[in-house]
């Protein structure tokens, strides 16, 4: 069966890409390679980052591999935190403080639309595919729900009045960004 990497080291969705993909392709994690150095990441827009992390897999160790990138955007902040999503609030990366911040950025804010984008690089043989995904939105100035993670507290998606966080994981990974751009790299992958 043909190998590729996920370069990523999150469980949940390697697991995800592994049920949907798995009869088709040998899908290997980041530890199934001994890679356990950190991977560079220092684009500014998540399609420069997810290709970083899939050429570095691929230069160093070989493999066919994808990687992704996620944010979130605000528009009346410049689409901050964007790339830095992770570390809004500085290193090491902590949701809590960076949720803090997004409240005290907002705070008095009447404009509020967001969105949440994915970006998937693809390397495959010699060729170099980018999917991505999104979903509009806005931000609310209390934190409601305990699911997901992240900025999901204060997400809600657009037609939705609850937040991410008060979805249950299936209805979030119906329709979230990340869903959107695995669902395109997945009916790639099984189209050729
Ligand atoms: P990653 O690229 O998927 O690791 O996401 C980077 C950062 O973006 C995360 O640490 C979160 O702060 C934020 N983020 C990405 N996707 C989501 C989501 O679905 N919900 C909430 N926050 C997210």
């Amino acid at each position: 069966m043909r190998k590729i990497v996920f370069a990523t080291n999150n469980k949940h969705k390697l697991e995800e890409v592994r049920a949907i993909m798995g009869a088709h392709f040998d899908i290997l994690s980041l530890s199934d390679i001994n890679c356990t150095e950190d991977i560079p990441e220092n684009g500014d827009t998540f399609e420069s980052n997810a290709m970083e992390k899939a050429r570095y897999i691929k230069d160093k160790y070989g493999y066919d591999c994808f990687a992704d990138d996620s944010g979130l955007e605000v528009t009346v902040l410049n689409n901050a935190p964007g790339v830095y999503s992770a570390r809004y609030a500085g290193e090491p990366s902590n949701s809590q403080r960076n949720i803090e911040k997004l409240m005290l950025e907002m705070e008095g804010k009447t404009e509020r639309s967001a969105r949440f984008r994915t970006c998937i690089a693809l390397l495959l043989d010699d060729d170099e595919i980018l999917f991505d995904g999104c979903i509009e939105g806005y931000i609310i100035d209390k934190l409601r729900g305990d699911n997901g993670f992240g900025y999901d507290p204060l997400f809600v998606p657009q037609g939705y009045d609850i937040t991410f966080a008060q979805m249950s994981s299936q209805e979030k990974n119906r329709i979230s960004h990340r869903a959107i751009a695995t669902k395109k790299l997945i009916d790639y992958l099984l189209s050729i």
